[in-house]
């Protein structure tokens, strides 16, 4: 095995591709993926001190594998955290969070701007073990103060959000968290740490479905929560009781893809900056969602928190609220060529759905509502394709 480096002096390229590499005896360049469900001891007495804890080493891979830890010790580095846990999903990193945070009675502050899997994870699955979520505004902050408790226990946010890219002004809920000693988690799905780190605003935990850019290429399922050493720990312990654990193929691949992570996302977020403006001007549209555009009441915020605005646009055509507006929308969703019609977003292949009938469908009407999400609504996740034939591919689509 080789000394272990580090590389926490360098500065985010450097660490997506040093950080984090471990070798076996082979010393291979590339690192290996280690699919093993076990590891061996060499006596009793060394497996009993693996166990108590007493000896650093793996176990077994439900908590400790040497790809799963690779991944970790990368993702951790580019979030500027002191650790991270890995998950078999994003929706698993967020199952654990709340697990190893809440129990019945306790109550969670969040927002309706969130992925329509975590509102049901609220509203379906934790309100049966009696914890109770309130939701304000994303975007006003007072809100989120006022419906604080002495219950609080958790303050949650996806910001950007999807579909609709409203923006969170972090640093306030993070003073806010801290006044009232409640943990603050943000999804940071949206961004990736290769354009915001939450923890830089002094939130407590960012954390990611790894699903979308963080792979960038819609391979596998993976999900990661980091943060400081004593919160993650904690998570630890609920993975290594209720085992929602990363497979070693997909934290290899992980692994890999953060390399790559930060040309992807300048490289799509500045495509979608010329895609967001094209759709501004166009006739057919009545309103785009995007950080990056100034006619954004959030720009300057974003700007402040974001090294770029992201990939993922939304946009709502002429009469979004109108009864054919579903029919529209599905037949611009049906016109185009390049983009790929997936409810997934955050691939090098350029995506587009319809939210109200697609991710968010499983919601209620009026939950879809206070959300904003009408029919007229599309949204479109920008990939690595030629900039100026995604935008002819979106403009033949509308003008037909
Ligand atoms: C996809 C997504 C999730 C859930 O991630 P999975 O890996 O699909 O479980 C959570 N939050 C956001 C913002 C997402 O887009």
């Amino acid at each position: 095995m080789t000394k272990k480096k580090k590389f926490n002096k360098f500065s985010f390229e450097t660490r997506a591709i040093r950080e984090g590499s471990f070798r076996s005896s082979a010393m291979e360049h590339s690192e290996a993926v280690y699919p093993t469900s076990s590891f061996l001891f060499n006596s009793a007495s060394q497996a009993a001190s693996r166990f108590k804890g007493d000896e650093d080493g793996v176990i077994y891979s439900r908590f400790s594998n040497p790809s799963i830890e690779m991944f970790e010790k990368r993702l951790a580095s580019l979030e500027n955290a002191e650790d991270c846990i890995a998950t078999a999903t994003g929706m698993s990193a967020i199952l654990l969070t709340c697990l190893s945070f809440l129990k019945s009675g306790d109550e969670i502050v969040s927002t309706p701007s969130l992925f329509g899997a975590t509102l049901q994870l609220f509203n379906n699955y934790l309100s049966k073990f009696g914890i109770k979520t309130h939701y304000v505004s994303l975007t006003k902050t007072k809100e989120w103060e006022e419906k604080i408790t002495a219950k609080t226990k958790l303050i949650y946010l996806e910001t950007p959000s999807n579909p609709l890219n409203e923006i969170a002004d972090l640093f306030k809920i993070s003073e806010i968290s801290k006044k009232n000693k409640i943990i603050s988690v943000v999804d940071n799905c949206l961004c990736t740490p290769a354009l915001q780190n939450p923890l830089d605003f002094s939130i407590d935990l960012s954390l990611h479905s790894a699903t979308k850019f963080i792979d960038g290429q819609g391979r596998v399922l993976g999900g990661a929560v980091t943060g400081k050493k004593k919160l993650i720990s904690q998570i630890k312990s609920t993975m290594r009781t209720c085992g929602p654990a990363m497979s070693p193929f997909n934290a290899w691949v992980l692994f890999k893809s953060l390399e790559t992570l930060k040309i992807r996302m300048d490289a799509q977020s500045e495509s979608a900056e010329k895609i967001a403006t094209f759709l501004q001007n166009h006739n057919k549209i009545q309103k785009v969602f995007f950080p990056g555009l100034k006619s954004h009441p959030q720009y300057k915020l974003a700007k402040k928190q974001q090294k770029k605005p992201g990939a993922v646009i939304s946009f709502e055509i002429k009469n979004p609220e109108s009864l054919s507006a579903k029919k529209n929308a599905w037949n611009i969703i049906n016109q185009v060529n390049i983009f790929s019609i997936t409810g997934n977003f955050g691939d090098c292949r350029s995506t587009i759905t319809h939210p109200a009938s697609t991710t968010h469908c499983r919601i209620t009407n009026l939950e879809r509502k206070k959300a904003g999400i009408n029919n007229g609504l599309i949204r479109i996740s920008i990939g690595l394709e030629n900039v100026n034939d995604l935008i002819n591919d979106l403009d033949q689509a509308l003008e037909n």
